[in-house]
């Protein structure tokens, strides 16, 4: 019965921009472990013909793991693996328990998931089974196959190249990356 509560209720996260004041300087890139994922990101979205903008990926400062307090601490429930922070820099902060024991593809997926708000203002989709869904899809409790996800993330740049994905600047702005609060 645990199980499946937690399956109910695990989100992979979401963008937000609050808290803008609250951001330190960022003046440089920081990806640490995570830097292959954007890379990664970038060359599949480029395999599908999706371009993410020079602007957007110089916004994205800094990709780090969290603990849940600090997730907690960010406005998010405790239930949430990742999460984009669109502020004066974009952030993605990863859970640290997630992190350190989730399955490669898993953990693939869902900083594929955080990216595509960062570097493509993706939104949420009702699609329970896309890359883009606010819970985890059902599939990942599944299968390990890596050809499943792999499925999924280029669904959603094929999807996203065809306008599915609403860009909605009031919710994910594109913020030019001049250091100054808007
Ligand atoms: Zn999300």
């Amino acid at each position: 019965m645990k199980k499946l509560i937690l399956i109910i209720f695990v989100l992979i996260g979401c963008g937000t921009e609050e808290e803008k004041n609250q951001q330190p300087e960022l003046p440089q890139k920081n990806y640490g472990k995570y830097e292959m994922f954007v890379d990664n990101f970038i060359a599949i979205a480029e395999q599908e013909g999706v371009v993410v903008g020079k602007q957007q990926i110089d916004n994205l400062r800094l990709i780090d793991t969290a603990d849940q307090e600090q997730i907690l601490n960010l406005g998010f429930n405790k239930y949430t693996l990742g999460v984009c922070l669109i502020q004066r820099y974009n952030s993605i902060h990863i859970e640290k328990r997630f992190s350190e024991t989730a399955k490669a593809t898993l953990l693939k997926f869902v900083i594929f998931h955080e990216l595509g708000h960062c570097l493509l203002n993706a939104e949420h989709t009702h699609d329970k089974s896309s890359l883009m869904a606010e819970q985890l899809p059902d599939f990942v409790y599944f299968t390990n196959d890596e050809k499943v996800f792999d499925n999924a993330i280029r669904k959603f740049f094929q999807n996203y190249l065809q306008g599915k994905f609403t860009k909605n600047e009031d919710i994910f702005p594109i913020v030019i990356n001049n250091g100054t609060l808007p």
